[in-house]
């Protein structure tokens, strides 16, 4: 977020002039605001009123039909900088997870989150519900939480998240609500949907938790999946999640949540949970195997076979065995047969064979 009019940074240059002029209509030269927090449709909805009889939004947010509570908010001055994913809590302890719902437990839900690798699987327009805890914050309304999805891999971190041809048709059940070119939607009365460089995103104002409870909660759905030729691609979604000051934009703390949306995301957890698994079993298993020792060849027609021995004391005890035995074998034949000699390799001690 910038606070800079520079018309170089702005997008959609062919309406830049239109934009200029919007701005002259509107009195905004003579106000010292930056022009974000005044497009800002929580913190001057008569404005935004005026501005959406004057606005030449873009075409793709033209498409949208607009639901009564949800106003379109687009066209904004935004540095163009790499998406940042690093977390970050900030001075309020800025956190998010994704918790099951008490009277869920136990039903198999639409989505499952894995909290160790902060990664959310879904399927497609599934509502889920993302926690936001914080602390020492005296106005909750002077901040929002923004929702950005950006792609996880270097090599495509800058390319904006859009949704698929498929999935942005007008007919699809996922546009009822409009916000057609938006993968990611916040179920919120005051949601507000943002096009700043191409990059789709939505804020919900932050509130004070609801007695009783110590977190802030928003449910966000997804309207592409993973998958979606020609538009995620299959490529790793990430949302990051801002707390934002609202009228400066200046960013206070952030999250980000590693997002697969699929047909089946309880298959899909378990698949990476058993990677994981075999993953971290994979070091033990790659050690050396414990030798065996293996039979030597048969010599002068008899066996051989072998006893490892792990210590000092079982030698011995092993070769007092063999020698018990072997004096036992001795006296038998004795009775039964002319008395032969033994072969050598009889009597040779057990070779200690120490571990
Ligand atoms: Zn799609």
């Amino acid at each position: 977020m910038t606070s800079s009019l520079d018309s170089s940074l702005l997008l959609f240059s062919p309406d830049d002039e239109v934009l200029e002029q919007v701005k002259v209509d509107i009195g905004f030269q003579n106000l010292s605001q930056d022009w974000d927090s005044y497009m800002d449709p929580v913190e001057h909805p008569l404005k935004e009123h005026q501005l959406s009889e004057l606005e030449p939004a873009p075409a793709e947010a033209k498409e949208e039909p607009t639901p009564p509570a949800q106003k379109q908010v687009s066209v904004q001055p935004v540095a163009n900088s790499v998406p940042v994913l690093d977390g970050w809590p900030g001075v309020h302890q800025f956190q998010v997870t994704v918790r099951r719902r008490p009277e869920q437990a136990g039903r198999q839900l639409p989505y499952v989150y894995s909290a160790d690798g902060a990664k959310l699987y879904t399927d497609m327009m599934v509502a889920v519900p993302f926690s936001f805890t914080y602390s020492g914050v005296a106005d909750p309304s002077a901040l929002r939480i923004r929702a950005l999805p950006i792609y996880r891999e270097s090599h495509h971190i800058q390319t904006p998240v859009r949704r698929c041809a498929i999935h942005r048709e007008p007919q699809d059940p996922s546009n009822d609500t409009g916000h057609m070119m938006h993968v990611v939607r916040a179920d919120h009365h005051h949601a507000s949907y943002h096009v700043e460089q191409e990059r789709c995103s939505v804020t919900v104002p932050l509130e004070a938790p609801e007695p009783g409870t110590d977190h802030y909660q928003v449910l966000f759905k997804f309207a592409c999946m993973n998958t979606c030729v020609g538009g995620i691609n299959r490529r790793r979604l990430m949302l990051v999640l801002t707390l934002e000051e609202r009228a400066s934009g200046r960013t206070l703390g952030r999250q980000a949540v590693e997002v697969k949306v699929c047909r089946c995301p309880h298959r899909d957890w378990r698949a990476d949970e058993k990677r994981k698994g075999s993953e971290q079993a994979q070091p033990k298993a790659s050690k050396r195997p414990r030798r065996e020792p293996s039979p030597p060849p048969p010599s002068n027609g008899q066996q051989q076979l072998y006893v490892v021995a792990d210590d000092p004391a079982m030698y011995r005890y092993l070769v007092e065995a063999r020698e018990s035995l072997l004096r036992y074998r001795r006296s038998v034949l004795a009775e039964q047969a002319p008395p032969a000699p033994l072969s050598r390799q009889d009597t040779a001690p057990v070779k200690p064979e120490y571990r």
